[in-house]
């Protein structure tokens, strides 16, 4: 079932991999079939080299694994919930990548310093509030997931396509698992150069509305004309 799917969800895993963003086995993608409601998720802690389309595992949008031996990772309650709560995706990746992660841990969110930032999120990469320790206690992963869907309330999922977990890493998602592996690089370099920026100069501030306008929303909605669309 589902094999294209898997195939590129095997591959978006190992993309992270080469790209740096994780460490064994940390981190986790999966790619949603709309039209069947299912979710094709990486295993948890099964080595990447020995990781094959086989092994990943199909679950429904409840959650429930419908095809598969191997357990699904772990923090499968937080993909389907992000997947139903935002109709416009169909991929959701998670990494502890180290300047993402650090934003994360200082409960920072990520200030849209220049265009490159601009290109992909029109404002801040936002961070969630730290979750109670009654939300951490009981269905922890599945109010990691309600935690983003409160953060992003009036915000366009394709418009900001990711949120910092305070205290924990970035979730990252697109309109396909390949497109959320993109924003998952894509994020760890805004943070790492949101970082160099204030250690060059502590009071740097975000750029204007109007400059941020300009490069987002060339490359986003009705009136985009950036590339060969
Ligand atoms: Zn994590």
């Amino acid at each position: 079932m589902l094999a294209a799917l898997r195939a590129e969800v095997l591959e978006a895993n190992l993309e992270l991999v080469r790209r740096g963003l994780l460490l064994y086995t940390f981190g986790n993608a999966s790619g949603l079939s709309r039209e069947q409601g299912l979710v094709v998720i990486k295993p948890s802690g099964v080595p990447y080299e020995k990781m094959t389309p086989a092994d990943m595992v199909i679950a429904d949008l409840d959650g429930r694994v419908v095809e598969g031996s191997l357990r699904p990772s772990s923090d499968l309650p937080t993909h389907v919930a992000l997947y139903r709560a935002f109709p416009s995706i169909g991929g959701v990746v998670h990494t502890h990548s180290r300047h993402a992660t650090a934003w994360a841990q200082a409960c920072r969110e990520i200030p849209c310093f220049g265009t490159t930032h601009a290109d992909y999120f029109h404002g801040p990469v936002p961070v969630t509030e730290p979750l109670t320790p009654a939300e951490i206690e009981s269905g922890y992963e599945a109010n990691t997931g309600m935690a983003i869907i409160r953060l992003m309330e009036g915000r366009d999922p394709l418009g900001c396509p990711a949120a910092l977990v305070a205290g924990h890493a970035p979730f990252c998602w697109g309109e396909s698992v390949t497109e959320a592996v993109h924003t998952a690089v894509i994020v760890e370099e805004l943070a790492a150069m949101a970082s160099e920026t204030l250690a060059i100069n502590p009071a740097a501030a975000p750029i204007s509305h109007a400059l941020r306008d300009r490069h987002h929303f060339r490359k986003h909605g009705p009136g985009a004309y950036y590339g060969q669309k």
